[in-house]
């Protein structure tokens, strides 16, 4: 009893940190912790929840995850191949484009709310366990610094019914798995994993078999493909495996479900999107690169590029550099004002495209001289409150340049009575 006394709050500790899938375990051991505390009313102030203390993490950030399979210097099966120049190329230019390689794990527990992660990632991981992974792309890898996950299929490794020359051998893996690698699932022997579709079946004398499985008998196959094929790779190289690659992106409810009870926490897809804070743990979507689809790795990386900064970019100009008028935080004397900027610092300025916005009134017609690079309108409609907002915008070479500025109204004594009094009667102020 003893013992049980302390591992109770440690397991509710855990509980707690995990994400929401864990909460039956959390209610199947609640009525175990009330007994302690009715039964010896001594140790109730123990019975104070612990703390728990959660990082805040950012939840706009935003990851996109690539899947490579060989990489060879002469591409034969563009499907699956790349060569080692690309490769290296695209690991340059995510470095290039701010984005921040993290570990699979990091992704996960940031999905979590235990860890931050920066606003723009990738995850790199490489799928069925080839050696030039080992030898080629391990050493590109090392040279970003840059961490990532191998999706092995057991049988697949050198050994296995599946695993030919070009296979990774269980010591490489060990190798990668002694530095940091990690190393996750991807079946037994990577067939589409629903009930009654096309399989192959190798024989214990190596002759294979083309079937279709239904009822207890697919029941054994799929079990060893999703569970078994976890723990076969946790024991060959003594580790935890908690995301699994299902082959081919092919699978269903009862999978996932087969999937989720065999601890793992994560599924992958490879239909490519970036990962946001709440997409679904069992359907991440990676992009699987291929040698003659380039551009669906320049298009994974401006999806984050361009997804994580909310609207089209819009280069913000500073209003002091426009020359307006009248000035940033500058207060005029008439509710009639003139406003002015120069856009001739700006760049070459779309005819057509100027547009300007004061607060209160909405788009007013201002005017705009090429000439000068003038932007002016002179307010007919009296402003109200004690203070404007200008907003103007335009385009100059493709891209949209805006600039805020806010000027403050203090009419005085030079106003008239009726003035005041109006704008007592409109409160306009935020
Ligand atoms: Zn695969």
């Amino acid at each position: 009893m003893m013992i049980r006394f302390a591992i109770i709050p440690l397991l509710l500790a855990l509980n707690f940190s995990m994400c929401k899938r864990h909460e039956s375990a959390a209610n199947s051991s609640q009525p175990a912790t009330s007994s302690p505390a009715a039964g010896s009313p001594a140790v109730a102030p123990a019975a104070s929840p612990p703390k728990i203390t959660k990082a805040v993490v950012d939840q706009t950030a935003q990851t996109i995850i690539f899947c490579y399979h060989r990489l060879v210097d002469k591409v034969r099966y563009p499907g699956t191949e790349i060569t080692p120049a690309d490769f290296e190329a695209q690991m340059k230019l995510l470095k290039d484009s701010g984005i921040t390689v993290i570990s699979m794990q990091d992704l996960l527990a940031w999905k979590r709310g235990e860890k931050n992660i920066p606003p723009r990632c990738a995850v790199i991981s490489f799928d069925d366990g080839w050696k030039s992974q080992y030898e080629v792309a391990w050493p590109i890898m090392k040279k970003f610094g840059y961490p990532f996950t191998m999706f092995i299929y057991t049988e697949g490794v050198r050994g296995g019914s599946l695993g030919g020359g070009e296979a990774i051998t269980w010591e490489q893996l060990a190798d990668m798995r002694d530095n940091g690698v990690d190393i996750e699932a991807h079946s037994a022997t990577h067939q589409d994993l629903r009930e009654g579709h096309n399989i192959m079946l190798a024989a214990p004398g190596g002759k294979k078999t083309r079937t279709k499985l239904n009822g207890p008998e697919y029941q054994k196959w799929v079990q060893n493909e999703v569970v078994g094929s976890k723990e076969l790779l946790e024991q060959r190289l003594g580790i935890k495996a908690n995301c699994f690659a299902v082959p081919f992106g092919n699978y269903n409810e009862h999978v996932k479900e087969l999937a989720r009870n065999a601890g793992f926490e994560a599924m992958f897809t490879v239909y490519g999107q970036p990962i946001t804070y709440t997409s679904p743990l069992d359907s991440l979507g990676r992009y699987a690169i291929e040698a003659n689809k380039p551009k669906v790795f320049v298009d994974a990386v401006k999806m984050i590029s361009t997804s994580s900064g909310g609207a089209s970019a819009v280069a913000e100009v500073g209003a002091a550099n426009l020359s307006t008028q009248p000035a940033d935080g500058e207060t005029v004397r008439t509710a009639l004002p003139l406003i002015k900027a120069n856009l001739s610092r700006v760049g070459a300025i779309e005819p057509g495209s100027v547009q300007m916005r004061v607060s209160g009134l909405g788009v007013v017609p201002v005017s705009y001289d090429p000439n000068t690079g003038t932007a002016s309108y002179q307010v007919t409609q009296k402003l109200r409150g004690t203070s404007s907002t200008v907003i103007l915008s335009a385009k100059s070479e493709g891209k949209k340049v805006e600039a805020h500025w806010t000027f403050g109204i203090d009419v005085g004594a030079a106003a008239p009575a009726s003035a005041a009094a109006k704008a007592t009667t409109t409160p306009k102020k935020k």
